[in-house]
C-alpha cells in the first residue's frame, strides 16, 4: 500500500508489514474501503477531509506502544486522533498511520484522592458523566462532545477555568507513549520537564494513553442558562456584560454571544434568523447565591427568550452541543483580551451585522480569575493576563460559500485584534495560521518547549500538531 514517511515522501508499504500490525492488534486495524474508516477520518469541521492510509483503533497503552514502533520502524508519519474537534483537523493527515483514541474512553474516580483518571480517548461528557455521581468536577470546556486530551494538552478552559485556571493547571499526572516506545509517566515528580511541557505545548511530545485531572466539588445542581435579547438591544446588553462580569465572583461565568437567532425551540418561532444578542452564564457554587449573582440577567429589559434557571452541572455543559454538529464548515478567529473596551463593543457589533451565515456568531468567553494570579512559568499555556477570549466563530453549510464566511472572520479579526493582550489560544488557531501565530500562542515558552521537545522527540516523530522543532 502507499503511504507517507515522516517526511511526507510516498513509500510502498509491504502486505506482511501490514499483516504483522494487524496480528497484533486483531480487527482493530482499518484501511481505506473498511467499514469504520470513513468515522475514523472524519473531523468536526467539515473543510477537513484527509486520507490516512492505515487506522488503528487502540484499546490501551499496549496498542500505542505497537503502533509508535511500527511507525518509528518503518518511519511513517504518525497522527494522532482524540475527539477530532480541532479547528485545524490536526487530528487527520493524508497518507498517515492514524492512531484513533475513541476507543479508549474509561474513566475511574479516586473520591478520597479526588483525582479522576481518564483514558486520553474520553470525550468532555465522558469525565463529567463520571465525576458528577459523586458531586466531583474536572477543569473541562463548554462542549461536552470536545476530545480531553486535545483540549488538555493545549490549555483547555470552560465555566470552572475562573475558579481554578487553565485545564492543564488542574492535571496531575499523565500517562505518555514516547517516540521509541516507552510509556513513561509525567508528573512533578516524575520527568517534570515533560509534564510542564505537555500541560500547553500540545501533542509535541508523544501520545498520551491517560490523564488525572484533580476534581472539585461542584453541582450536581447548579444554576445556569442563556438569555437572548434582539440585537437592537446589543448597545445596553453589551454594557450590562462589560460591568457584570467585571465584579462577577469566580463562580460565575459570563459569555456573551451576537449572532442569528438559532432554532432553538426556547426561543419564538417568528425570531429564528434574525439577529440576538445572548449572555450565557454558569453559577457553579451554592444554586441559591446563583440566583442572586443572576438577577440582573435575568430582570434586564425585554428579553425573548430565557433558559437560565437551576440544572444539573453535567446538561449544562452540553448546553451548546447542538450549535456545533460535526461536519458543518467552521473557520475561527481568535484572540485573548485583557479587559472588555467601550470601543470593542461598538466592533462587536458592526461585524456581528456583517454575519454571512445562521450558523456564525461573534462571541466574548470570560476566563479572568484563577489563572491570572498564577505563576507564568507553571506550564507553557502561559498568556496569565488574558481575561477574556474573543472567537469569531464563522460556521456556514455550503463549500461554495467558503470565501463569504472565511473573508467575514478575517475582516472582523483585523478590526478587532487591536483589543489583544498579544497572545492567542492555541487550540482555536485554523489551518493557515502557521509558526507565527504558534509563537504568539506560546510566547516566551516556545524556546523551552523545543528544548524539551529535542530531548522527548529529536526526530520530530509528533508533528502533526502545531509543530515546536526540537532544538
Ligand atoms: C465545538 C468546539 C468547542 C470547543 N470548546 C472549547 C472550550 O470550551 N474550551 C477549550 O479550551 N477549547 C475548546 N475547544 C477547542 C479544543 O480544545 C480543541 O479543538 C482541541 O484540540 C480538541 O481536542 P480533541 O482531542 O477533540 O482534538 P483532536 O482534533 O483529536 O486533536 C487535536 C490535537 O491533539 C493531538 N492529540 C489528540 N489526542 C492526543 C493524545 N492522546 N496524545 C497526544 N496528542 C493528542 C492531535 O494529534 C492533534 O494535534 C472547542 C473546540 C470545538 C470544535
Amino acid at each position: 500500500m502507499k503511504i507517507k514517511t515522516r517526511e511526507g515522501r510516498e513509500i510502498e508499504l509491504k502486505q506482511d508489514k501490514v499483516d504483522s500490525l494487524r496480528m497484533q492488534l486483531p480487527g482493530r486495524v482499518i484501511l481505506p474501503g473498511d467499514t469504520g474508516y470513513e468515522e475514523s477520518r472524519s473531523v468536526w469541521n467539515g473543510m477537513i477531509d484527509r486520507r490516512p492510509s492505515i487506522v488503528a483503533r487502540c484499546l490501551g497503552s499496549a496498542d500505542v506502544i505497537t503502533c509508535v514502533r511500527f511507525a518509528h520502524d518503518n518511519d511513517l508519519l504518525l497522527c494522532i486522533k482524540g475527539g477530532g474537534h480541532n479547528i485545524a483537523g490536526l487530528a487527520t493527515a493524508d497518507g498517515a498511520l492514524m492512531l484513533d483514541m475513541s476507543l479508549m474512553r474509561g474513566v475511574w474516580v479516586d473520591t478520597q484522592q479526588k483525582i479522576a483518571h481518564a483514558q486520553a480517548g474520553c470525550l468532555l461528557g465522558d469525565v463529567d458523566r463520571e465525576t458528577q455521581v459523586y458531586g466531583l468536577a474536572a477543569v473541562l470546556g463548554f462542549v461536552s462532545l470536545t476530545g480531553i486530551a486535545g483540549l488538555t494538552l493545549g490549555g483547555g478552559f470552560g465555566y470552572l477555568t475562573r475558579r481554578w485556571g487553565w485545564t492543564a493547571d488542574n492535571v496531575a499526572g499523565m500517562d505518555v507513549v514516547t517516540a521509541d516506545a516507552r510509556l513513561v509517566r509525567a508528573s512533578n515528580e516524575e520527568n517534570p520537564d515533560l509534564f510542564w511541557a505537555l500541560r500547553g505545548g500540545g501533542g509535541n511530545f508523544g501520545v498520551v494513553t491517560g490523564i488525572d485531572y484533580a476534581l472539585y466539588s461542584v453541582g450536581p445542581e447548579i444554576v445556569g442558562g442563556v438569555v437572548a435579547w434582539p440585537a437592537t438591544e446589543a448597545p445596553k446588553v453589551l454594557e450590562l456584560y462589560r460591568t457584570l462580569a467585571e465584579t462577577a465572583p469566580p463562580e460565575l461565568t459570563l459569555a456573551l454571544l451576537m449572532r442569528p437567532a438559532p432554532p432553538a425551540p426556547w426561543l419564538p418561532k417568528d425570531r429564528h434568523g434574525t439577529p440576538i444578542v445572548a449572555l450565557l452564564a454558569c453559577y457553579t457554587g451554592n444554586p441559591a447565591e446563583g440566583e442572586k449573582a443572576v438577577a440582573p440577567i435575568k430582570s434586564f429589559g425585554s428579553p425573548i427568550g430565557d433558559i437560565l434557571v437551576r440544572r444539573p452541572y453535567a446538561q449544562m455543559q452540553s448546553l451548546l452541543d447542538a450549535t456545533q454538529p460535526k461536519g458543518r464548515r467552521y473557520y475561527w478567529k481568535s484572540e485573548y483580551l485583557p479587559r472588555i473596551d467601550p470601543d470593542l463593543c461598538e466592533k462587536v457589533q458592526v461585524h456581528a451585522s456583517r454575519i454571512r451565515s445562521p450558523h456564525s456568531a461573534v462571541i466574548l468567553f470570560q476566563i479572568g480569575g484563577a489563572l491570572n494570579r498564577l505563576g507564568e512559568e507553571i506550564s507553557p499555556v502561559g498568556n496569565r493576563d488574558a481575561r477574556y477570549v474573543l472567537n469569531v466563530a464563522s460556521a456556514w453549510e455550503q463549500p461554495g460559500e467558503d470565501g463569504a464566511n472565511i473573508t467575514w472572520a478575517g475582516e472582523a479579526w483585523n478590526d478587532m485584534k487591536v483589543f489583544s493582550t498579544g497572545g492567542t489560544y492555541i487550540n482555536f488557531l485554523t489551518e493557515d495560521e502557521g509558526p507565527e501565530r504558534t509563537k504568539t500562542a506560546l510566547g516566551k515558552a516556545l524556546h523551552r518547549l523545543a528544548q524539551v521537545k529535542k530531548r522527548w522527540d529529536p526526530d520530530n516523530m509528533f508533528r502533526t500538531n502545531h509543530n515546536i522543532k526540537p532544538v
